[in-house]
């Protein structure tokens, strides 16, 4: 039988794991610098979280989640997103009591039953930071300035930050009703989507991808038209905050974020070289969801940023990985009494931290020099009866072929390893 794996997902190779191992680092370096906290949660949540927290009118809820029933009937998804996840676990325990602001991150895998395409899987993988508390432009600041930090520390320059407020409860209800009005004298030009999404949630026609829709999209009334005192300050201040951090960006009256609880700052980083699915991530205040989701009156901002899309911002600007400063050690024996030499000396050499292997397969000399290069060791020692005899062997850096007598034991070797 020929099993494959499920369409939309993806083996994460060897080769391939460094760059996730650095994305992973530089996010959780930056997290905590930013001063969040990680948290973690569960694989699959009630369904109803999702129904609730992330909005019944949107794609996610109505098409993309991995719905089950389980063995008592209840009804369970695995996680199509963070944000719904996190404000819960806030909720349940309590979280919101102590210091404030509560500033979280998570690293976690996502399902969504989307089309697979160049940056768009069935799972993939999330980093998410979410701050409780602060209402401020200055708590929007910060978040947006860590997702930056995040993209500049990796490497990547060529992301843009799209910029946009979409109200508040005072304001988005006369705006929603201008743009319904706008695009209802459209109706007949508009995709049957869309013509849906009139009724239920009008802000989502700015996002359509449909080339007629996206025409007509460019003449609707603009958000940051409509938006109230209080909103507008809130986003000018934002703006001034981020111009004079240095963070570039672009007003775009389009980004309006596909899902329902977002409140007055959404926005995203957009990277020109990855193809259709060009958002690195984005995100947005949610005031109203810790209250939707039983908890007090708590407001927030939050974001994500899509690891794979990070790591093929960085294939296309060839962003370099930086290089391992670990040393390691293959000591190959010659046959006799150093093979059983070289695996006691192995194993002095690992229980002093040092990154070593020598041969358990039984082949010649040639061949474990062979495999000590392709698996990218930094150093070999070859050690057969003349080397134990005189107690020294050559050790042989392979990076730059220079070759040095060392005394052959692990306290010494260790000592050499860089
Ligand atoms: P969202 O909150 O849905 O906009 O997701 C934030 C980020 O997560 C996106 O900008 C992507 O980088 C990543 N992401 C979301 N959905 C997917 C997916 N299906 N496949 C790969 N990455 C995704």
């Amino acid at each position: 039988m020929n099993i494959k794996k499920p369409r939309g997902t993806s083996d994460i190779l060897p080769a391939e794991i460094p760059a996730w191992r650095f994305v992973e680092e530089v996010c959780r370096r930056q997290a905590a610098i930013y001063g969040f906290s990680e948290i973690r949660f569960p694989t699959f949540e009630c369904t109803e979280l999702f129904a609730r927290g992330v909005g019944g009118t949107t794609d996610i809820v109505q098409k993309e989640m991995y719905t089950f029933t389980d063995k008592d009937e209840r009804s369970m998804t695995l996680r199509p997103e963070g944000t719904a996840c996190v404000c819960r676990s806030v909720v349940e325990n309590g979280l919101y009591a102590g210091a404030l602001p509560l500033k979280l991150f998570y690293l976690s895998n996502f399902f969504r039953y989307e089309k697979p395409q160049a940056g768009r899987t069935r799972e993939f993988f999330q980093f998410g930071c979410e701050c409780f508390g602060p209402s401020t432009p200055q708590a929007d600041a910060e978040a947006i300035l860590l997702g930056d930090s995040v993209i500049r520390g990796l490497g990547i320059k060529g992301c843009v930050l799209h910029l946009n407020s979409i109200g508040c409860a005072d304001c988005r209800p006369a705006y929603r009703a201008a743009l319904k009005e706008y695009f209802a004298s459209h109706y007949d030009e508009l995709c049957d989507t869309c013509r849906s999404r009139l009724e239920t949630n009008p802000l989502r026609i700015l996002d359509c991808k449909s080339p007629v829709c996206s025409a007509i999209a460019d003449g609707a009334p603009r958000t940051t038209d409509h938006l109230c005192e209080n909103c507008r300050a809130h986003y000018e201040e934002l703006k001034s905050i981020l111009a004079q951090s240095g963070v570039e960006y672009v007003e775009d009256p389009r980004c309006v974020r596909g899902l329902d609880y977002y409140t007055g700052t959404v926005f995203e980083f957009v990277h020109g070289g990855i193809g259709a699915q060009s958002a690195l991530g984005g995100g947005g205040r949610y005031n109203g969801l810790i209250a939707e989701l039983g908890g007090p009156e708590l407001p927030a901002i939050g974001f994500a940023l899509g690891l794979s899309r990070l790591i093929m911002a960085m294939e296309a600007e060839k962003a370099p990985l930086p290089a391992s400063g670990e040393g390691s050690l293959y000591i190959a024996p010659l046959g006799g009494d150093a093979v059983t030499a070289a695996t006691l000396l192995c194993q002095q050499l690992r229980t002093r931290g040092v990154k070593c292997e020598t041969d358990i397969t039984g082949r010649s000399a040639k061949a474990q020099l062979k495999y000590a290069d392709k698996s990218g060791h930094t150093y070999v020692a070859v050690i057969g009866t003349d080397e134990l005899a005189a107690g020294k062997c050559e050790l042989k850096n392979l990076r730059t072929g220079e070759k040095t007598i060392i005394a052959l034991d692990a306290d010494s070797l260790a000592a050499a390893i860089k």
